[in-house]
């Protein structure tokens, strides 16, 4: 119940470009998709980045591993297409084992400087939230190397200087929404577009033998009861803001 809780409502008005990095094929769905079509309705410019390939989400011996890499990337842009994300970004790092490597923050680095989004959503870094939930090792790892090529490394011209090169300047974000996370900070009313979620997290066909028990499953969990006696449909973020120079 949010009742007793104070949110900050979201503030898009200087945003224009919007970066998600997430580990899995289906995380951005379930954590701000309707943030995103919401985004994506006002005109802003949202790119998915996708660390790992998805490549374990799947106990079906008769599927491949490439298959399964190919299916989850189909599965993934078509979400997207139906939440208005035009871009998709797929990093190819192996799914259940994502590290915060070099390698790996200086690419996502790259393509920070190269969208230059004023806004970058990610997983919660945090090994557990409360009292009763382990964060997945990939999602906690997705947003350690969100946050190490946000800070220090994207908006700092002596980090990765043959990027100059290639026309990618430093660019420092202003906002930062981190999903998952324990004490949430701005609340997004995503209601008028919950269905249109729904249907982007069905998009992910191969995670789900049930389709229509997870949507009912959802649509019970995730509404909340409020004073008037309607039910709203919320997505929260821990929200960190910087100053600009
Ligand atoms: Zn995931």
């Amino acid at each position: 119940m949010s009742e007793d809780r104070a949110y900050s409502a979201p503030d898009w008005a200087d945003v224009r470009r919007v970066l998600v990095i997430m580990a899995h094929p289906d995380d951005p769905d379930f954590s701000c998709a309707g943030t995103a079509i919401l985004m994506a309705r006002q005109g802003i410019q949202v790119t998915y980045m996708i660390l790992t390939n998805g490549d374990k989400g799947n106990h079906n011996p008769l599927i491949t591993r490439n298959q399964l890499i190919l299916m989850r990337k189909e599965e993934q842009r078509r979400a997207a297409e139906l939440c208005g994300v035009k871009e998709v970004l797929f990093m190819g790092e192996e799914d259940g084992f994502l590290r915060p490597t070099p390698e790996i923050r200086k690419r996502v680095t790259r393509e920070i400087r190269r969208i230059r989004p004023e806004l970058i959503i990610c997983s919660n870094p945090e090994r557990y939230f409360g009292e009763n939930y382990i964060n997945h090792p990939d999602h906690r790892n997705a947003g350690l190397v969100a946050l190490e090529a946000i800070f220090p490394a994207a908006d700092n011209p002596m980090f990765y200087p043959d990027m100059a090169d290639e026309g990618y300047r430093p660019h420092k974000i202003q906002q930062l929404y981190v999903s998952g996370h324990a004490q949430p900070t701005v609340e997004v009313d995503i209601t008028e577009v919950f269905e249109q979620k729904l249907q982007a997290i069905l998009c992910h066909e191969s995670q789900f033998e049930e389709p229509e028990r997870l949507a009912e499953w959802m649509r019970k969990r995730s509404g909340e009861l409020q004073p008037d006696g309607s039910v709203r449909y919320f997505e929260r973020f821990k929200g960190l803001r910087f100053d600009r120079r």
